[in-house]
């Protein structure tokens, strides 16, 4: 079997432009490798991605675990598949840096999908870190771009900090609850709502549909208490049921009207701008932990000034500008 380094850059850059999927996949795989060996490859694949001048809706799919993402996406992603569209989901599950769990079952999930020729499914392999996942996420959101995706998903499997993740990463975010949106409510981080562009109270079921309209009617109101967003998009609240199909239409057209409004005023591509400087910053962070971790004979001048700090000999100011000033000086 040929190794990955064996191939070169256009190898992979051309098969993504011929919309290959197997090289796309195997291109995700290279820039989630964490080998030496394969980064400067990894890296010339992205930078020919990012060259490209495709467009695709980057859309977040957020919620708590069992609200229905994948149900949702399954339903959504047929509809829109069915109507022409071609779309990447990339799930991805930042928790697993902790529990190294696998999120790889849930491909059999999107069953309705799963085989379609325009649909791409994709977990990203689990990373040491959340910025690992990060960057993992962002360079295969720029290979499915440039393979030319209408719409690219990522759903968000863990929770917590990786709403903020993908917020960095999309155009659109997409919050689904639950109807009992009372207890839900008081679970849900304002953050997490705040950052919502629309909310879909998932499970609003024929045989609920009372409870599921005055669940939304909450939301709404819990949303008055907001600021406006800067973006001049007010967050929509509709009632869908994945496993009924209704409400689906709604969505769509709420999405049309995002991106129709968004690409209008120029906000998405100022969204866009940020999000790359963003990316900067935090492969700033990146690089400089790595660093560290690598010079062991830093790592074992920070473990004395902890030892220093614990027996109070060193202020944790002063012990944080040393060991800064030793890591950038000549040769470290
Ligand atoms: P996820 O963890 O957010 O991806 O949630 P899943 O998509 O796995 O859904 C969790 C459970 O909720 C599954 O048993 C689904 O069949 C169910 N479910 C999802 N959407 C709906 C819906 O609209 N109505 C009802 N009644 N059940 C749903």
């Amino acid at each position: 079997m040929q190794s990955r380094s064996d191939q070169n850059a256009e190898y992979y850059i051309e098969g993504i432009l011929q919309k290959d999927r197997i090289i796309l996949s195997k291109a995700i795989t290279l820039v989630e490798s964490t080998r030496k060996e394969d980064e400067a490859l990894a890296s010339a694949v992205v930078q020919a991605c990012l060259q490209q001048q495709k467009f695709s809706r980057r859309i977040a799919v957020s919620g708590a675990p069992g609200a229905g993402k994948s149900t949702f996406l399954n339903a959504f992603g047929k509809q829109l598949s069915q109507s022409g569209n071609s779309l990447a989901i990339l799930a991805i599950d930042p928790s697993s840096t902790i529990s190294k769990g696998s999120i790889l079952g849930d491909k059999t999930r999107m069953d309705a999908i799963v085989n379609e020729e325009n649909v791409f499914i994709r977990p990203t392999a689990s990373s040491n870190s959340l910025g690992g996942v990060a960057r993992n996420t962002r360079e295969s959101i720029l290979l499915c771009e440039a393979f030319g995706f209408d719409y690219i998903f990522v759903e968000t499997v863990g929770v917590g900090q990786s709403e903020t993740m993908v917020r960095n990463m999309t155009d659109l975010f997409l919050l689904l609850l639950l109807p009992n949106a009372g207890d839900e409510l008081q679970g849900i981080k304002r953050g997490i709502m705040e950052m919502a562009d629309i909310i879909l109270i998932n499970k609003s079921d024929k045989e609920n549909s009372q409870a599921a309209r005055t669940a939304a009617a909450q939301v709404r109101h819990a949303l008055h208490l907001f600021a406006a967003s800067e973006k001049d998009w007010i967050t929509r609240v509709l009632n869908i049921s994945s496993l009924e199909g209704s409400g689906l239409d709604a969505v769509q057209q709420e999405i049309d009207a995002y991106f129709l409004r968004l690409q209008h005023s120029g906000y998405l591509e100022h969204q866009r701008a940020q999000q790359q400087l963003q990316w900067m910053e935090d492969s700033i962070a990146n690089f400089l932990s790595e660093k560290m971790n690598r010079n062991a004979q830093w790592m074992a001048m920070k473990k004395e000034m902890e030892e220093k700090i614990r027996r109070r000999e060193i202020d944790p100011n002063e012990a944080a500008r040393i060991l800064a000033e030793h890591l950038f000086s000549s040769g470290n």
